[in-house]
């Protein structure tokens, strides 16, 4: 059967333990069976540059515009900040290496590229080279980016939206923090509702009942059900579960799910960070043949390949 992983990211992560490396991911793959991957930035990445560590976008607590920054730590110790402007992707960076890597690819896992994009800071110019790259779809992660959906212009979807790409969108849930419900699936939904752009949803939308109901029913949206074990601690999300999975699958219309690994957030637990490359054993447990066709490659498919632009 043709697998593909939906999500996974291979850089370094400023806020995160594990690292994506390139060889241990494709080297789980190939062991699993997985046959081909779309892959980005982490989150919130850290380049090196020369003799200097660079974090290319870090964010206080208000995401007003002069909130955002570049962190450039020098040789000698000192750091320089520079505050990040408009019309310049903050993520260049980070993009030309997993661009390099596809590009590079010579395992036998086909690898496709998706690009990381800020929709406060980007240009027209910066789309267009990554789509003349193969990008299918472009990654929005508003937590690590510090983006509030109501902030983002209508130009931003609007371009979006005539290029004819999807997007796929990290959601978030939480009890207490605001700026992590800023991004949940209902906020974005909501921001989303009067474009026609094919959205694919990290996180199962964090299981809110209004996500799933407006997801099942409407075409444009589909969600990504990894990382499975992580997803299953308390507190993650809107419904409460130890069987993350099995809730899931009860929740969505199989022609909504992406099977994706989410690497290397794939951890046991908050507390055991070593990864898990087995949630395709327990989905296959779960699904008929015909349903894991589905979910492994029948719906990111669907969802890659492009759209109909408007004239
Ligand atoms: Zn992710």
């Amino acid at each position: 059967m043709h697998v593909i992983d939906g999500h996974s990211h291979i850089g370094n992560d400023t806020f995160w333990k594990n690292v994506g490396d390139i060889q241990e991911y494709l080297k789980n793959l190939e062991k699993k069976g997985i046959s081909e991957a779309f892959i980005m930035s982490v989150a919130c990445p850290t380049i090196e540059r020369n003799d200097q560590k660079v974090s290319l976008l870090i964010h206080g607590e208000k995401n007003i515009e002069n909130d955002h920054l570049r962190i450039i730590k020098n040789k000698d110790g000192s750091i320089t900040k520079e505050l990040i402007k408009k019309n310049d992707n903050p993520y260049k960076e980070a993009n030309d290496l997993i661009y390099n890597i596809v590009t590079n690819n010579s395992s036998p896992i086909k690898l496709n590229y998706v690009p990381l994009i800020h929709p406060y800071y980007y240009s027209y110019e910066d789309f267009i080279s990554n789509l003349k790259r193969g990008a299918k779809m472009f990654k929005i992660h508003g937590i690590a980016g510090g983006v509030l959906p109501d902030n983002i212009s209508d130009e931003f979807f609007e371009m979006i939206e005539s290029l004819g790409v999807s997007l796929i969108i990290h959601t978030d849930y939480s009890k207490t923090n605001d700026l992590q419900m800023s991004n949940s699936p209902d906020a974005w939904l909501n921001r989303l509702s009067k474009y026609n752009i094919d959205v694919y949803l990290a996180h199962a939308a964090r299981l809110s009942e209004n996500a799933i109901s407006t997801i099942n029913q409407d075409s444009r949206y589909m969600v990504g059900i990894g990382p499975d074990l992580l997803l299953s601690r308390p507190g993650r999300n809107y419904i409460d579960t130890n069987h993350y999975l099995e809730t899931c699958l009860e929740k969505f219309n199989i022609n909504k799910m992406i099977f994706d690994i989410d690497y290397p957030w794939n951890i046991i637990s908050n507390q055991d960070y070593s990864l898990d490359w087995d949630s395709i054993d327990r989905i296959n447990s779960l699904l008929s043949k015909n349903e894991q066709e589905i979910v492994y490659n029948k719906n990111i498919e669907k969802i890659t390949k492009g759209k109909e632009v408007r004239k």
